[in-house]
């Protein structure tokens, strides 16, 4: 038998999670029948949600014992949800998939057609377009994928998503790569191996709010900049060498105006605006700096990636031990009455 875990990071799902879970049984169920090889766990990840998630949890894995969950002690990130439950899954195939039945569950049997016989070694979804989302973040989007991958050698498909059906054998090989700074898109093109990317049209959320907002994705976008390119520093070295051509030239041309033409020159304006350019290129330069020494900063720090509170091992473990508190108090007032 051949164990499939799914792996799906939770943060503030709680009107979609019933939901979806109720759709993954059904393709699983299905898939189940069809590859009779096949067998399934489903592991949840809570990332310090404030809502009921963690409750739907409990209820979910009092109903099926498949279901694993681990409860982070507060919110680290959906890079950090992904990271634990890829660490902790134990299956032979490991899908990643959103809660919010974005990365619909109807892909999996495909997905493992591509990856069962060893010819591929992930199957994944690509966005064929962004339908449902606004003209701007599309086309801060679209820019992000062109400079990023002019930039950096580790090519970021442009669509590509963090819905995947990865081999073990590719699982073991990300979570080798056990940075802190985590930029999933960068990490899952980085190991290589074979990918098989299936098109697929853009759905919204039937229900929950995204969690991305826009200067969130910013932000995260020049996350992964500096976590899969070194080429901003390279600009600071290259502005400094055109600056000095520049004032290089400016040099000439003074000194000839002086001596030729006997022309005296404006002092004061000029050396203000230069001031003022070249102060704000050493500040911009010495701030790309500071960015990447603070990343080294974190890394050398050695964080945990995630923490993770409860488990359903520690909730299943708490529960028996209640039961069977319960049936020894029984017991003892039973013998009680015999008496
Ligand atoms: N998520 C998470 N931690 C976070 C933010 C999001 O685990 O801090 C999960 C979320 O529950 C969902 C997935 O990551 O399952 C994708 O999030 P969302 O739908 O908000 O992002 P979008 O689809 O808009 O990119
Ligand atoms: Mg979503």
């Amino acid at each position: 038998m051949k164990l499939v875990s799914v792996v799906v990071p939770c943060y503030n799902e709680q009107e979609v999670l019933p939901m979806f879970y109720e759709e993954i049984i059904k393709v699983t169920d299905k898939m189940s029948v069809d590859f009779p090889e096949l067998e399934f766990e489903f592991l949840f990840i809570n990332d310090g949600s404030k809502d009921k998630t963690l409750e739907i949890f409990h209820t979910l894995a009092d109903r099926d014992k498949r279901v694993r969950y681990i409860s982070f002690s507060r919110n680290f990130g959906k890079e950090s949800g992904m990271y634990a439950g890829l660490k902790n899954a134990k299956g032979d195939y490991v899908v990643v998939m959103d809660a919010d039945l974005q990365h619909p569950p109807a892909f999996l049997p495909e997905m493992y057609k591509y990856v069962k016989d060893g010819e591929y070694d992930c199957a994944t979804t690509r966005r064929v377009n962004r339908k449902g989302e606004s003209k701007v973040r599309s086309w801060f989007a679209m820019k992000f994928y062109q400079i990023m991958n002019k930039i950096s050698q580790t090519e970021i498909v442009d669509g590509a998503q963090d819905f995947r059906f990865m081999t073990r054998q590719m699982v073991d090989a990300i979570l080798d790569m056990s940075e802190y700074n985590r930029f999933s898109k960068g990490i899952f093109s980085w190991v290589g191996f074979n990918v098989k990317y299936l098109p697929y049209e853009n759905v919204e959320r039937p229900a929950g709010t995204t969690s991305w907002s826009f200067w969130g994705l910013f932000k995260y976008s020049l996350e992964g900049i500096m976590a899969f390119s070194t080429a901003p520093l390279a600009i600071s070295s290259l502005l400094g060498i055109v600056s000095c051509i520049i004032s290089f030239i400016l040099i000439i041309i003074t000194v000839f105006k002086t001596l030729v033409f006997g022309e005296s020159v404006d002092g004061y304006p000029t050396t203000i605006c230069v001031i003022f350019m070249l102060s704000g290129l050493q500040l911009f330069c010495t701030g790309i700096l500071g960015q990447y020494l603070s990343k080294t900063y974190l890394e050398t720090k050695h964080r945990p990636i995630y923490i993770a509170k409860e488990t359903d091992e520690l909730y299943r473990r708490k529960k028996q031990e209640n039961q069977n508190k319960d049936g020894n108090n029984n017991n003892n007032d039973n013998s009680q009455s015999v008496k």
